[in-house]
């Protein structure tokens, strides 16, 4: 039995199970202090008794590195109160368990590795367009981590000011993918939510080509077995299409796998777990940590 925390900017949801079909309970509370809120998800195992492990699926930056002597904290982050918080040292102190960590992005590639849109494959990536961009994703079968872990939202893109002249949302980078392409960006440059964007406004259009762009990259640098798109702006169906055309468009015949040339609609695909697939990444968190 396995302990998931999917620790959010704005909530913490906690459950206990082993998988999709399988959970035993679920509690979500608002994300407070780090002491306050570590403490009811500590409280919420407590009640629910004996587990093999726990994963914690989180919003980063964090250090996820076991011989890092900062491993299991949050770094410096504008989140208020929460950097440099201790969140596998305040689990440690509550529990003699193994814990996994991770980010939220790596640990819903994991989920989705375990139960949905990335079975069997042992080299993808997994993006979340919403509020923000996040990826993450596994490598020769181990999470995606190296110098930290990856920030995928942030590549640089080519931007066309006389096409777009906006100038993006990003605090750090002004116009990286996220600061032209996530929800907040969306918003910003066409004045309402993206959800109330009809399917044949040109915001769509535009969001594709940078979301084709980004995918592009990610092709060629990683080279991956699948792509799995999750969050809300990828919740739209109608967007598939139009990206799984431009990235064939952009790399233009060049990387010569059926995957890419014809068989694109099982290449770029959406995610399968949803709104769960945060508190899932947990358990599978948690389940890798206890092998
Ligand atoms: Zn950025």
């Amino acid at each position: 039995m396995f302990g998931g925390i999917e620790g959010g900017g704005t909530k913490f949801v906690c459950a206990v199970g082993t998988g999709p079909d399988d959970i035993h309970a679920e509690t979500r509370f608002p994300t407070t202090s780090p002491a306050e809120t570590l403490d009811k998800a500590i409280a919420f195992f407590k009640e629910h008794g004996a587990l093999d492990a726990i994963g914690v699926a989180c919003f980063g930056p964090l250090d996820p590195n076991p011989a890092s002597s900062k491993f299991g904290r949050i770094m410096p982050t504008p989140k208020e109160g929460w950097t440099n918080a201790d969140v596998v040292g305040a689990l440690r102190s509550a529990f003699d368990l193994p814990i996994g960590f991770d980010t939220d992005v790596n640990g819903a590639a994991l989920g989705e590795r375990r139960w949905g849109a990335a079975k069997g494959l042992d080299t993808f990536v997994y993006l979340t367009i919403g509020t923000g961009i996040g990826g993450g994703g596994l490598v020769n079968g181990r999470l995606m981590h190296g110098l930290i872990h990856p920030e995928m939202g942030h590549i640089l893109l080519p931007h066309d000011r006389a096409c777009d002249p906006f100038d993006g949302v990003c605090p750090f980078h002004g116009d990286c993918f996220e600061g032209l392409a996530s929800g907040v960006a969306m918003e910003k440059r066409w004045g309402r939510r993206a959800e109330t964007l009809p399917s044949g406004h040109p915001a769509w259009e535009l969001e594709a080509h940078y979301i084709a762009l980004a995918l592009s990259n990610y092709v060629l640098t990683l080279s991956p077995q699948r792509i799995v798109l999750g969050g809300g702006v990828a919740g739209q169906a109608h967007l598939f299409p139009l990206i799984q055309r431009k990235v064939q468009e952009i790399l233009n015949g060049y990387v010569q796998s059926p995957k890419v040339l014809g068989e694109i609609g099982d290449y770029i695909v959406p995610a399968e777990l949803g709104g769960r697939a945060g508190v899932l990444g947990a358990i599978a968190l948690a389940e890798l940590a206890s092998t």
